[in-house]
């Protein structure tokens, strides 16, 4: 077993955060804050990670349901004495109204990354990529500790040739999964909003996610995770079963989870 988790608290539309944590040590870190304070903390000590043990936070992108919640997050964090160094572009710093607020009012120290960084959080080495999406910038991960990777890629419309790079020979793989295109298309959504989701710079569908999936299959991968899923034009079995039947047909071991957008998921 190696030695990275994925604590996903919240995968969504409406909201998003995940912790990254190194087991061998108990301390992690925070990709994106779009979750309550509330589900956060308790999301956290029900995976048995004590916050505490934070050493920073990325951010994907600007869009909402990946910052709205940094504010009461970081002063909650900020009562347990910790001021986190924050990991954003500049565009995003630019885009995002909590990112320019947490910064304003001294609850983070907001640091500049760019796709091919290395960021160093909690000994472990994180790699920033670009993703395709209709924010100014967004970015996926690969996180790497010891001889033990992670890739972590959701709101993008399509899987971009570094993202793809990035995100070959991990262990645990962190995917979009959001829509079904033919769900999509019936589920109620205005005819624009359709079109950007499905769009090259919109939302990773399923049937794309499962191509995905089949190109980085690799005898060392061990978890995939189906990350936010839409819950108008989708449902928590599809994912499961599209991406389950490239794994059955590869005849491959590795554990198929999703995430959700109210319940706790730990992977790895
Ligand atoms: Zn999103
Ligand atoms: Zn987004």
């Amino acid at each position: 077993m190696g030695r990275l988790r994925l604590h996903i608290l919240a995968s969504g539309s409406k909201g998003n955060a995940a912790i990254v944590e190194d087991s061998a040590t108990g301390e992690g870190f925070l990709i994106d804050c779009g979750l309550c304070k509330r589900d956060f903390m308790a999301r956290s000590a029900e995976a048995g990670f004590d916050v505490r043990r934070l050493r920073g936070i990325v951010i994907t992108h600007a869009h909402s349901d990946h910052t709205k919640c940094l504010g009461v997050v970081l002063r909650g964090l900020a009562k347990e004495g910790l001021c986190l160094p924050l990991y954003a572009h500049p565009e995003t710093v630019r885009e995002s109204e909590p990112v320019r607020q947490v910064r304003d009012d001294g609850l983070c120290d907001v640091r500049p990354m760019a796709a091919g960084d290395v960021i160093s959080l909690a000994g472990m080495q994180v790699h920033p990529f670009a993703t395709s999406h209709d924010a100014a910038v967004s970015f996926g991960f690969r996180v790497e500790c010891a001889a033990d990777a992670l890739g972590y890629l959701t709101d993008s419309g399509h899987v971009p040739g570094a993202a793809h790079e990035a995100l070959s020979g991990v262990r645990l793989l962190a995917l979009e999964s959001n829509h079904d295109l033919g769900m999509l298309k019936t589920c109620g959504y205005p005819y624009y909003l359709q079109q950007r989701i499905a769009s090259d710079q919109g939302h990773l569908s399923n049937a794309q996610a499962a191509a995905e999936l089949e190109r980085l299959l690799h005898s060392g991968l061990e978890a995939v995770a189906a990350m936010h899923v839409s819950q108008e034009s989708n449902t928590y079995g599809i994912p499961r079963r599209t991406l389950g039947e490239v794994l059955t047909r590869e005849e491959h071991p590795a554990h198929m989870h999703v995430a959700y957008q109210q319940q706790l998921v730990s992977v790895g």
